[in-house]
């Protein structure tokens, strides 16, 4: 932090540290593009049900009564952030939530968010 910066008011509840451990605003552009992903919510849908199953873009397509294009859109999104990798078996291909650390937090949060039960600890 700036030595020079001094806070127009001081409060009994400030905390020096916090201040000065805060990353910059540009440190935060992951953060926000993640969350800008799960931001909507067809998105987190999906993304919750890949974390628990594998599918293709067709079933996911028929099961949220929705247009391939539109449901392989919401893929590519959520692929080009990571939270989602594909296999290839011949000519399917096949979703799921990545299997990253960052990919199981979002998928615990959202079920905590939605006081949800985890379907596959069942
Ligand atoms: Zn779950």
């Amino acid at each position: 932090m700036n030595q020079e910066f001094s806070f127009p008011h001081r409060h009994a509840n400030h905390h020096d540290e916090a201040f000065a451990a805060l990353p910059q605003t540009a440190n935060f552009e992951m953060v926000a593009s993640t969350f800008k992903q799960l931001s909507d919510p067809v998105r987190c849908r999906i993304f919750l049900l890949l974390c628990h199953s594998e599918e293709c873009v067709i079933n996911i397509a028929a099961f949220m009564n929705m247009s391939s294009p539109a449901v392989a859109h919401h893929l590519k999104l959520l692929k080009v952030s990571g939270l989602v990798q594909t296999r290839r078996e011949g000519k399917e291909v096949f979703y799921r939530a990545a299997q990253s650390n960052l990919a199981q937090e979002l998928h615990r949060m959202i079920e905590k968010v939605m006081n949800l039960s985890c379907c596959n600890e069942k």
